[in-house]
């Protein structure tokens, strides 16, 4: 026996510069009120648990902000790609995201489905509660309870707050950049209220450029997050907050590990679109197996919380 302590994992979501970064919160929040993004309201909390998937994260921006950032990109989706109308598809995919969205108690919600007319497999979220799911998706699938997987996963973006992280984060990576400016341009605008007549103006003129640049550092940064693909943890959350989505919905989570099996099997030669942004399908496939047996073996306890035991090394 050389160690018997258990493994913690490493904090996530909250480097100790996003820490620091947070320390300057109302700071920014001044700064930027009255730019194009306005970092505040009261759902910021900063470094805070999730309390679907017991992770911390960063959270500088409010779901409605991103919701009406998503917006444009969603009608966007939209009029590049031709949409369904076909009821075998938008009635079975708007039946089984009802079910899914009331296993992960969001039915109160308002929720936007769409079939794209496309052979891709493939499906995505976008904030405010926006999934669109490929034909080729729906039609690789061997049921509903596949579908309902793929569902399961969208839904665990939303309720794991990935997006929100991801533009907090590239935010704070943004800010870090131009973190000097932010403390100059506070300490700037207190110095122009002591100045008078062309002093006092040269003085707000470069106030308001430092305000500027901060503005497009939180909009690149903004930009980032909305436009990159979700980390692996963030896949591998939704993975297991899919599967729980499923079995509180009545479906067998079973399907899911079937469904990534097919997906392994289907891979080798030509990579589907939706593998090349997600982690290998086999360790998708065996991850979830692990999951659903250890929930089964909890009975009445399980299905609580996307935690595994922590692994002792004796
Ligand atoms: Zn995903």
């Amino acid at each position: 026996m050389w160690c018997n302590h258990d493994h913690h994992q490493p904090e996530e979501g909250c480097s100790s510069e996003e820490k620091q970064l947070l320390e300057r919160r109302s700071l920014i929040q001044g700064l930027a009120a009255g730019g194009m993004l306005t970092v505040a309201g009261t759902s910021i909390t900063g470094c805070a648990t999730n309390a679907e998937t017991g992770a911390r994260q960063l959270l500088l921006v409010g779901e409605g902000q991103l919701n009406q950032m998503a917006a444009a990109s969603w009608d966007d989706a939209k009029q590049k790609t031709p949409v369904s109308k076909d009821p075998r598809y938008t009635n079975r995919l708007r039946n089984i995201g009802g079910r899914i969205s009331r296993g992960a108690n969001k039915e109160n919600e308002a929720w936007d489905y769409e079939v794209f007319d496309q052979d891709t497999k493939n499906a995505f979220v976008l904030p405010g509660n926006r999934v669109g799911f490929y034909k080729g998706m729906m039609d690789f699938t061997d049921n509903d309870d596949q579908v309902a997987a793929i569902m399961g996963h969208e839904v665990g973006h939303v309720t794991g707050k990935h997006a929100a992280e991801r533009v907090s984060t590239q935010m704070a990576g943004q800010l870090a950049v131009v973190g000097g400016t932010i403390v100059g341009a506070s300490q700037m605008g207190k110095k122009c209220r002591s100045l008078t007549g062309r002093e006092a103006s040269n003085c707000e003129q470069s106030a308001a450029r430092n305000t500027q640049l901060l503005n497009g550092a939180l909009g690149m940064g903004f930009q980032l997050g909305i436009l990159m693909p979700f980390s692996r943890r963030h896949e591998s959350q939704s993975d297991l907050l899919g599967a729980k989505y499923m079995h509180k919905a009545g479906y067998d989570a079973h399907q899911a590990v079937k469904l990534w099996e097919k997906m392994a099997e289907n891979s080798p030669n030509r990579q589907p679109e939706f593998l090349s942004t997600h982690p290998d399908p086999s360790r998708r496939a065996r991850d979830l197996h692990n999951y659903i047996r250890y929930q089964e073996t909890l009975g009445s306890q399980g299905w609580q919380s996307i935690k595994l035991p922590k692994i002792k090394k004796t």
